[in-house]
């Protein structure tokens, strides 16, 4: 007979392991379905320091390790896999991966965001041959070389100042005059002597056969094209929620961000959303696991609601 568990949650980042550590703890049978990259972004982050608790910082790799180890301290199973697709039509709810179909009384959306690249034919070509959406991940590919940051947000920002451990020279290049980052993290940049700054410029193509060999600009004001030779070319250009497994089922934003309709609860009364697949806004560890406390919380409430034992593990 199949088990039907009290949860499933679906992605392994900061919001998923918070509502795993508090749906078990609250005795639901919990499966996390982590995804065959387990962690989240976190996992491309260097040093957090700003997660309460931590007053030294840590690597975001070994947050999520942490994470991770106290979710299944409380008895949640989980499985590195990739949810291939979900029916939510009648309840149980299933959700399928490689490995089969799993049934849940109750499912936790935490699926979080991924990285934006501009689009280009060039950009897809050179990937992982010098183009890169993380600089934490690559970064140390590029001792002495020369690279160009793309963005004008705190990711750009920080990635700047990250490779500059690195590199031999870091251009951050943004498309507008203005920087959106936050004023601390500008200062950091502009006081960063490996760091030089271009307003107002486009990245229209990178250049290079079998790795990057330069990009070329365009001057958005004038339209005035140069070609600026780099190894490395880091895109920091905010994020996309993962929801395409979703659509046309759960209610979104025109962006994709799921939008719950009863605290954490979507559309569907049993489907619970939380972190940065529903936050296009805050988007920190700390308010991710937030929301997946909440989560779990009000999924525990709905199962009593619906008069469905919490304590005790269903089993068809
Ligand atoms: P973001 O704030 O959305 O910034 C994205 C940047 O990329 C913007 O400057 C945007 O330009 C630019 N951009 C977007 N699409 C582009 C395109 N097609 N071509 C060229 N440029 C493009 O994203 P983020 O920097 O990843 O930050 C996301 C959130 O995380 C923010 O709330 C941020 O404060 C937070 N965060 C915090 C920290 C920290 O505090 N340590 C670190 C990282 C991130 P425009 O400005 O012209 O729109």
């Amino acid at each position: 007979m199949a088990k039907i568990y009290g949860v499933i949650i679906i992605g392994s980042g900061p919001a998923g392991y918070t509502a795993a550590i508090y749906a078990a703890r609250a005795n639901l049978s919990v499966l996390m379905l982590q995804g065959y990259q387990i962690g989240g972004q976190l996992m491309q982050t260097s040093e957090v320091e700003n997660y309460p608790g931590f007053e030294e910082g840590l690597l975001g790799p070994e947050m999520m390790e942490k994470f991770e180890l106290q979710a299944r301290r409380f008895g949640t199973e989980m499985i590195p896999e990739d949810v291939i697709s979900v029916d939510f039509n009648k309840h149980p709810f299933t959700v399928t991966t490689d490995s089969g179909e799993y049934r849940a009384r109750a499912i936790i959306i935490s699926t979080g965001a991924s990285a934006k690249w501009l689009g280009l034919p060039s950009e897809k070509r050179l990937q992982g041959r010098g183009v890169s959406a993380c600089a934490t991940c690559d970064g140390f590919f590029f001792k002495k070389k020369d690279v160009v940051v793309i963005g004008g947000g705190d990711t750009a920002m920080e990635e700047a100042n990250f490779l500059t451990r690195y590199a031999n020279h870091v251009t951050l290049i943004h498309r507008r005059d203005a920087f959106r980052a936050s004023k601390i993290m500008q200062d950091r940049v502009r006081n960063n002597p490996k760091i030089s700054i271009m307003l107002d410029t486009e990245v229209i193509e990178m250049l290079g056969d079998e790795a990057v060999t330069g990009v070329r600009l365009s001057d958005v004001k004038s339209g005035e094209e140069t070609i600026l030779p780099v190894q490395g070319v880091f895109l920091a250009i905010g994020h996309k929620p993962n929801t395409d497994l979703f659509k046309g089922i759960i209610n979104m934003d025109a962006a994709g961000y799921i939008t719950p309709v009863e605290h954490t609860m979507t559309n569907i009364p049993g489907v619970f959303a939380a972190g940065d697949v529903t936050d296009h806004r805050y988007r920190q560890a700390v308010t991710a696991a937030g929301d997946g406390c909440k989560a779990a919380i009000d999924l525990e409430r709905w199962l009593e609601s619906q008069g469905i034992d919490v304590g005790v593990e269903n089993w068809s």
